[in-house]
C-alpha cells in the first residue's frame, strides 16, 4: 500500500500521485469530505513526500526533511488552524502575539500531538476562527523563496473557520501564488467556503473510511482486538477520529447493557424493564443513547445474519446469538431492525428519550415474542433465552 500513513483513500493517493510523477501538482487543493476520514494526514503526507530530500513516491523518513515533519517544525511547511484572539488583540497584532503563554503552550503541545498522529483533532479552547493574521503570514512568507529547492506548503486546517476579510485575504495569494507554493485547505463544510475561493482550488473528495479499512486501522495503530475493532468500525461512520474516541467509552461494556436490556424487555417483569430503561434513558445523554441503539442494530444484524448461517461482527457473542436465533425462531428480525433504527432518528430529533425507549420495549416483544406485546399474556421466556 502507498503512503501507509494515510488509512485507506487509495483513489485520492492514486490522483496525487499522477500529480507527482507528472509535475502538475497545483498551486492550491482543497481537500474536502466528512471528519476524520483523513483530509489533514492526506495533506502532511503529501507534503512530507513532497519534500522529502530522496524525492521517491515515498516519504523516506530518515532525511533531514522527514525529520523535520515528524516535529511539524519545517520550515517550509506550515500548518494553520483555528485559533483563539488575545485580550485587545487586533488584526494588525502577530496571532500569536497576544495569547496568555498557556493557550501558546497549548497549541505547541495539540501540534506536537498531530504530529505524532495526524488524525489527532486540535482542540484550543475559544479558536474559532482562522485569523487573518494568520492569512497575512502565508502571504508575506511565499514571497520569500525556500532553501535548498523546498516547496512552500500552507496547510489551512478547517478552512471554513476563515472569515470573509480572511478569506478574502487569502484569495490574493491564491491569484498570483509564487512559483514554489502550494496550499492545502482542508474542511469538511465546503459550502461555507466562499465561491471565490473554491474556483481557484483544485477540489478533491474524500470518501468515508470502509468499515475494513477502519478496523484495520484500529488492529494495527490502537492495538484493539479483531472483534471489538469490528464491532466499533460499525459504529464509526467512516470517521477514524471517532473510532478512536469510541475506544474510549468502552462500547464492550455499553453493548452487556444492550444484550441485558434486550433480555429484560422480553420478560414479564415490568420492575426489570422500567430499571433497565431508566439506565439508559436516565443519562439523557442522546450521543450515548444513539450509541446504545447502533449496538442493539448491530445485535439484531448479527442475530439475522447467523439464522441465515452467516458470519457475525459480535464474534465473542457467537453463543448467545445463537441462542437467541434458536429460541426465538418466528422473531421479526427484519422487523425489529426498523423499529430499532425508526428509535435512533427519534432520539436523534429530540424525542422524549424514556418514551422512544418504552416504545420500543413494546415493539420488540410484539415482533420477537409474537402475542406479548398487546397484553401481558405469560409468555414462556426465562432469563436464559437470549
Ligand atoms: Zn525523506
Amino acid at each position: 500500500m502507498i503512503w501507509p500513513r494515510v488509512i485507506g483513500q487509495r483513489r485520492v493517493k492514486e490522483m496525487l500521485l499522477a500529480a507527482i510523477r507528472t509535475s502538475r501538482l497545483p498551486h492550491a487543493y482543497l481537500f474536502y469530505g466528512g471528519e476524520g476520514v483523513g483530509k489533514d494526514a492526506m495533506a502532511l503526507e503529501l507534503a512530507r513526500v513532497v519534500n522529502c530530500d530522496r524525492h521517491g513516491e515515498e516519504a523516506c523518513g530518515e532525511c533531514p526533511s522527514c525529520a523535520q515533519m515528524a516535529s511539524l517544525q519545517h520550515p517550509a511547511v506550515r500548518f494553520l488552524t483555528p485559533l483563539p484572539t488575545g485580550k485587545g488583540e487586533t488584526s494588525e497584532d502577530d496571532p500569536l502575539a497576544k495569547l496568555p503563554d498557556a493557550d501558546v503552550h497549548v497549541l505547541q503541545e495539540q501540534l506536537r500531538l498531530k504530529a505524532q498522529n495526524p488524525y489527532h483533532t486540535i482542540r484550543l479552547p475559544r479558536a474559532n476562527v482562522i485569523k487573518i493574521s494568520s492569512v497575512r503570514e502565508v502571504r508575506r512568507e511565499s514571497s520569500f523563496s525556500t532553501e535548498g529547492g523546498k516547496r512552500r506548503i500552507f496547510i489551512i486546517s478547517q478552512a471554513e473557520a476563515m472569515e470573509a476579510p480572511a478569506a478574502n485575504t487569502l484569495l490574493k495569494t491564491l491569484e498570483e501564488p509564487p512559483g514554489d507554493t502550494m496550499l492545502i485547505l482542508t474542511t469538511a463544510h465546503r459550502e461555507a467556503l466562499l465561491p471565490t475561493i473554491l474556483s481557484r482550488c483544485q477540489s478533491i473528495r474524500f470518501d468515508p473510511l470502509t468499515e475494513q479499512e477502519i478496523a484495520g486501522a484500529l488492529v494495527e495503530r490502537n492495538n484493539v482486538p479483531a472483534g471489538q475493532a469490528a464491532t466499533i468500525a460499525r459504529l464509526a461512520s467512516g470517521n477514524y477520529t471517532k473510532a478512536v474516541e469510541l475506544l474510549d467509552d468502552d462500547i464492550m461494556e455499553l453493548r452487556k447493557d444492550v444484550v441485558d436490556f434486550v433480555r429484560k424487555a422480553l420478560s414479564r417483569n415490568v420492575v426489570d424493564i422500567v430499571e433497565s430503561v431508566e439506565k439508559i434513558a436516565g443519562t439523557r445523554d442522546r450521543d450515548v443513547a444513539v450509541r446504545f441503539l447502533n449496538l442493539m442494530l448491530l445485535w439484531f444484524r448479527d442475530a439475522l445474519v447467523l439464522s441465515h448461517g452467516g458470519a457475525v461482527i459480535n464474534e465473542d457473542q457467537q453463543s448467545d446469538l445463537q441462542r437467541f436465533v434458536t429460541n426465538f425462531p418466528r422473531a421479526d428480525l427484519l422487523g425489529v431492525m426498523a423499529d430499532v433504527e425508526k428509535a435512533i432518528s427519534l432520539v436523534g430529533r429530540y424525542a422524549y428519550i424514556r418514551l422512544v425507549f418504552f416504545r420500543l420495549v413494546v415493539r420488540l416483544r410484539g415482533a420477537i415474542v409474537p402475542g406479548a406485546a398487546a397484553h401481558a399474556t405469560p409468555v414462556p421466556v426465562s432469563r436464559k433465552t437470549v
